[in-house]
């Protein structure tokens, strides 16, 4: 059998994998501690009896944008939901870049960003944080500026380093896309972690689309749920690139009855806001730098020893974190999820232990 072989711009390239062990304390994919409220599992099994499972599915998925649409205070016609903000991300670097085009990513930060441009045939444009992590708003429009790009990304809080951006890179970047004719894309998958949101400044006549997810906050990585709110224009035109029906009833059953059980995510959120400050106590008073974090994990870096030694530490007492060590700009890094009160406990103990 002979098959074709993968296209040539990809064949170097290798999928995005982040490594699942089997251990007591899974503290390195950034999911949510506990499960979604027991009334949302009840209200969900009782709904999923009643889907009409020979017809396709609203393929607009009205009452869920109606939904996303009133928590935001936006226009329906502002929202686009999707399999997992990534699909989402996929959608517009589809409609927006592709060969030919450029994107800008500001590294470190998600992975996925660039890896979906190059998956499309877009080149990526590569501006540097500052060592606080950061993006520098003066630098950042120049690049803007020179690249030319169609889509600009802001990861904010940003992942894997936590930071959040000040308005001023927002304002700066922005101001720089409007004159490159590019989109913004703030991505804030942690964006209820943090205290500012770049979902207020999204209108019809602003190249901003601000993406979020059910799979952090929402305790709902599982469901596969995604959306942006962004002007309208943009929303008909992921409409065109996405595939007929792409969204399941259950998913759009899910993130609709989610909306019903907010306050119990509000505490949630709230709840793990509190458990990162004793994080980033028990942190303190051990020998590893960290940076300041607006999200529900904390990047950090032992001082004595290397990240790898540390993290085969924390596998050896059943934990497991993301081990960023190799990562470009983040040698010897980890990044720890925020968890129960439990397992943030277990956590600082084994770390203690190893660094003591
Ligand atoms: C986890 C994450 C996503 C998310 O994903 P889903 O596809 O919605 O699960 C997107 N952006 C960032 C920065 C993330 O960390």
């Amino acid at each position: 059998m002979t098959l074709p072989r993968v296209r040539d711009d990809l064949a170097l390239f290798s999928g995005y994998h982040s490594p699942q062990l089997d251990v007591e304390v899974r503290l390195n994919t950034n999911e949510a501690p506990l499960p979604p409220p027991a009334a949302f599992v009840d209200a969900l099994a009782d709904a999923v009896r009643d889907v009409a499972w020979n017809r396709y599915p609203d393929r607009a998925a009205t009452v869920l944008r109606e939904r996303i649409a009133s928590h935001h205070g936006v226009d329906p016609a502002m929202v686009f939901a999707a399999n997992g903000s990534n699909e989402v991300l996929q959608c517009l670097l589809l409609a927006y870049t592709g060969s030919g085009r450029r994107v800008v990513v500001f590294e470190p930060t998600y992975a996925l960003h660039s890896h979906i441009a190059h998956l499309v045939g877009a080149e990526v444009v590569t501006g540097e944080r500052g060592d606080d992590f950061t993006v520098d708003p003066v630098a950042a429009a120049e690049l803007i500026d020179e690249a030319g790009p169609a889509v600009v990304f802001v990861c904010s809080p940003n992942n894997p380093t936590g930071v959040v951006e000040s308005p001023a890179v927002l304002a700066s970047v922005l101001g720089a896309a409007r004159a490159a004719g590019a989109l913004v894309v703030v991505d804030e998958a942690y964006g209820q972690f943090a205290t500012t949101t770049a979902v207020d400044h999204v209108d019809a006549d602003t190249p901003l689309a601000v993406t979020r997810t059910f799979s952090k906050t929402w305790s709902m990585a599982a469901a596969r749920l995604g959306y942006v709110v962004a002007p309208p224009s943009v929303v008909e035109d992921l409409e065109t690139v996405v595939l007929p029906y792409h969204l399941d009833a259950v998913t759009q059953l899910a993130g609709t009855l989610a909306f019903d059980h907010l306050d119990a995510m509000t505490e949630r959120v709230a709840a793990l806001v509190t458990e990162r400050r004793r994080l980033v106590s028990g942190l303190d008073a051990l020998p590893v730098d960290q940076w300041p974090s607006g999200s529900n994990f904390v990047l950090f870096r032992p001082r004595d020893l290397s990240g790898d030694e540390v993290w085969q530490g924390l596998v050896d007492r059943s934990i497991l974190v993301r081990n960023c060590a190799s990562w470009p700009r983040l040698e010897g890094c980890l990044r720890v999820t925020v968890g129960t009160e439990a397992e943030n406990t277990s956590f600082l103990a084994a770390l203690g232990e190893i660094l003591g």
